[in-house]
């Protein structure tokens, strides 16, 4: 992506790229065969390249910049592995959410340690019994002297296994009880520490895709959070009006993400398309494979448009809840097809693990099913549309 950036944003694309190509790629294989996020070598890094500060103002001693900027760091590190953007997602995003709910009153205690890269976040929502349905969350949040207590579980959490800090969506107990509506308006996040009595986690996950970026399920029992993480859970609806906002972000990067790796994949095909050949001719020019890289590469460019348009509305703080949805569904869905099409481009080279390209259509799976479901995202489309009454 370069149509539409500024000058200053094509350096920042060009740093992390060839970040990402130069000291990312050599980590992929290891990561991906063990599971693990290779944290030390990527997040210090990503701090000294000012990576874990964009969208913080340099008042607050970051690097500036808004959502487009976000994406452009999803994009470039998904190129190279959709694991490591999830991996690194939480560190990327928390210190621009940070700022964006708390202002210049930022949590320093929090934004400084994430900042520099020497703590990971990880973003605690989705519960065993349904992700989608958020209002519905049975994770309470009892007031207590000095901050709440969080009883509760959370699972599919990316990062739960290392995560140093937890971003925990909780409902105030004494909203538990009520009918759905009024439970939303008790919603809050709150920020619990790791090692804090109370708080533990299941074994990492095995994925289908995703697979150097570590998931597990996070158990709080009474687990203690301090008052001033992100506030919120104020009975007013203020922590669910919150927790909204941070998923517009949060859709926005895994929008990108699924960009980065339709954007690898499509290259990978070209490339294929003009050196392999096949009944005496480069297998690109038979129509069949050519038409599917044409199409690739206008789905990209669709794509692109629409994750830059509402990420100029969020930035100028325009509702854009429509145009978020409508970028999260375009592009995951953009980026199962081309990952898809990429496979059958390479034939049976597409399906084994000689070539990243199985890796590609593996990871882009998951685009679809989380940060809501692209059926939640139509939903959304048509509430915004006014479909069912105002
Ligand atoms: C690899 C991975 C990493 C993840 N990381 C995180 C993380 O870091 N933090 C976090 O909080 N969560 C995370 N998630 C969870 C993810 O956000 C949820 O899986 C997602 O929100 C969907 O929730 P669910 O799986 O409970 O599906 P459900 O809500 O149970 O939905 C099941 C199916 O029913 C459909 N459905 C539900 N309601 C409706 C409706 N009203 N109309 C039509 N269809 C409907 C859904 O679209 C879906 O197809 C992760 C998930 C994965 C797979």
């Amino acid at each position: 992506m370069s149509y539409g950036l500024s000058d200053e944003q094509v350096a920042v694309q060009h740093t992390v790229r060839e970040f990402a190509q130069r000291e990312l790629g050599p980590l992929v294989a290891e990561a991906e065969a063990t599971g693990r996020f290779p944290r030390p070598q990527i997040l210090p890094r990503m701090a000294e390249l000012g990576l874990l500060s964009v969208g913080v103002p340099e008042s607050l001693g970051g690097s500036g910049g808004g959502s487009l900027l976000l994406c452009v760091l999803a994009e470039e590190i998904a190129r190279v592995s959709g694991g490591f953007a999830i991996g690194a997602m939480a560190s990327i995003l928390a210190p621009a959410i940070l700022v964006r709910l708390q202002g210049e009153q930022a949590n320093r205690a929090l934004l400084e340690p994430l900042m520099t890269g020497q703590i990971l976040p990880a973003l605690a929502f989705t519960e065993p019994r349904g992700g989608s349905d958020l209002a519905s969350m049975t994770t309470t949040a009892t007031k207590t002297e000095g901050g709440v207590r969080l009883r509760g579980q959370k699972t599919f959490i990316s990062n739960g296994p290392t995560a140093d800090a937890f971003l925990v969506a909780a409902v105030r107990a004494d909203h538990a009880g009520l009918p759905r509506e009024e439970r939303a308006k008790g919603i809050g996040v709150h920020v619990v520490l790791r090692g804090t009595p109370g708080v533990s986690f299941g074994p990492p996950m095995k994925k289908l895709g995703m697979r150097s970026s570590e998931t597990s399920e996070v158990f709080l029992d009474d687990a203690f959070a301090p008052a001033g993480g992100l506030g919120g859970g104020t009975g007013a609806g203020r922590g669910f009006r919150q927790m909204m906002e941070l998923l517009d972000v949060n859709r926005l990067y895994i929008s990108a993400l699924s960009v980065g790796l339709a954007q690898a994949a499509f290259e990978a095909s070209l490339a294929y398309a003009k050196e392999r050949s096949a009944f005496g001719k480069p297998i690109g020019h038979h129509q069949a494979v050519g038409f599917k890289v044409a199409r690739m590469a206008m789905r990209l460019d669709a794509a692109r448009a629409l994750v830059q348009r509402a990420s100029e509305l969020l930035d100028r703080g325009e509702r854009c809840t429509r145009q978020v949805s409508e970028a999260k569904l375009f592009c995951t869905e953009a980026a199962v097809e081309i990952t898809s099409d990429a496979v059958q481009i390479h034939g049976a080279y597409g399906y084994v693990e000689d070539l990243p390209v199985e890796r590609y259509f593996r990871d882009a799976r998951v685009g679809p099913i989380w940060e809501g479901t692209n059926e939640i995202q139509q939903q959304i489309i048509c509430r915004e549309l006014g479909l069912y009454g105002e």
